[in-house]
């Protein structure tokens, strides 16, 4: 008998990485397979936490699901893209038809297929450092190359603008912005994203605005929509969906929609169509929760406002950060997360996805190492802040304690 020889993975799958779900998460659940409680902040999944997503939307959901056994249009059931477009027509974007959008299994699975359709070998798309790590993944497994434009924590977490421009060569295609941004919390002022889109502009670049926490905003910050100021002159895919403002990241339900000059992009829009087409439709059950949920009362507001525990809990984290030796954080103005520093000059980690695994075999809490966000160095790590205030207290406690004489020298 001839034995077999090892499969291995793709050549394709070389450089591709998603750390929010990679070692980290296979040794703590082999702790937990070794009978270890472990409290899992690496993951924005809200359901775990206690929160729910609105009656309304799972009720329609039940609803439908007798009639949601087949297949649907690949681009999604009418209701949810009419209800989609509709949405932002009511933001402002009056061009948007309801052919310009189309539904996905979760935000995920649209960002694969839009770079797929979009990107060429060797393209380069600019993705911002740090980033959701899905972007850079994506961009690379589609044959492109990411370049990493910096986000600046000394300004908040902004896009340096003059980095983003340093970094175009004549092989960019593509500029994505991540708004309000996983992982710093970040949420750009018009400036700053008027500013993103004048460099779209002047270098002919696709615009890809990934806006899933768009509702997910504290204080003051103002969410502004990038298709918004990218007008008719600029592609822009605008990125959303109901995993995290309606606490439904089950469902799987997302969407992209294309603004701009649309009659530029025939081809590719055939493209996307066709990998659409290839998998038939995003799940049915999910679609339908759609329309109702942007119709419907927005009972995110109050998760947001103080009081409510997005806000609370985000606010508490960052200051119970700081209060920690060596550690400080930009203090979220939206999204669910916290992306502290550790100064290199108190604590010495040289590598932080080793930091990530000594602090959950010792403290049984995982979080996700800043270099698995794409950041350019091992000083950060990204905490979800979805906990309710006391386990929050506790899970910062017992970061503290560790850094306390944890050194990787
Ligand atoms: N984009 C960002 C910035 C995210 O943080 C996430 C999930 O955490 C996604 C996209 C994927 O969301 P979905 O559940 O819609 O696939």
């Amino acid at each position: 008998m001839v034995a077999m020889r090892e499969i291995v993975q793709s050549r394709k799958l070389q450089g591709v990485r998603y750390d929010v779900r990679g070692p980290i998460l296979v040794e703590a659940q082999r702790l937990e397979a070794e009978g270890h409680k472990i409290l899992k902040l690496n993951i924005g999944n809200t359901a775990p936490f206690g929160f729910e997503a609105p009656e309304a939307i799972v009720a329609d959901m039940v609803r439908h699901l007798p009639e949601a056994q087949g297949y649907s249009d690949s681009r999604g059931i009418y209701s949810a893209r009419t209800a989609v477009a509709q949405y932002y027509q009511s933001r402002g974007l009056t061009d948007v038809v309801v052919d310009d959008v189309f539904i996905g299994n979760g935000v995920s699975e649209l960002i694969s297929m839009v770079l797929t359709a979009f990107v060429d070998d060797g393209n380069e798309v600019l993705v911002p450092a740090p980033d959701y790590p899905l972007w850079t993944g994506a961009v690379t497994l589609a044959g492109g190359t990411p370049v990493h434009y910096r986000c600046d924590e000394e300004n908040g977490w902004d896009p340096d603008l003059a980095d983003v421009e340093a970094k175009i060569t004549p092989n960019t295609h593509a500029l994505v912005v991540i708004n309000p941004n996983n992982p710093t919390g970040a949420v750009y002022s018009e400036a700053t994203v008027r500013g993103l889109v004048d460099i779209a502009r002047r270098h002919q670049l696709v615009l890809m605005a990934d806006e899933i926490y768009e509702k997910i905003i504290f204080d003051d910050a103002v969410h502004h929509h990038v298709a918004t100021f990218a007008g008719d002159d600029v592609l822009c895919l605008t990125f959303s969906g109901l995993s995290k403002a309606y606490r439904a990241c089950g469902y799987r339900a997302g969407w992209v929609m294309v603004s701009g000059p649309k009659h530029m992009a025939a081809d590719f829009l055939e493209g996307l169509t066709l990998l659409a087409n290839m998998r038939m439709c995003a799940n049915v059950p999910g679609q339908h929760a759609i329309q109702t949920a942007l119709g419907g009362y927005q009972s995110i507001h109050e998760l947001v406002v103080p009081g409510g525990r997005f806000y609370e809990q985000t606010q508490l984290a960052a200051d119970l950060l700081n209060k920690i030796d060596g550690v400080s954080c930009v203090t979220p103005r939206g999204a669910l997360y916290c992306f502290p520093r550790l100064d290199p000059a108190v604590h010495r980690i040289h590598d932080d996805q080793r930091f990530v695994i000594d602090l959950l075999r010792a403290k049984k809490l995982l979080v996700t190492h800043g270099t698995g966000f794409n950041w350019f160095a091992p000083d950060h790590f990204r905490l979800v802040c979805l906990p309710d205030e006391d386990v929050l207290t506790e899970a910062i406690g017992r970061i503290g304690e560790f850094l306390e004489t944890y050194s990787q020298d």
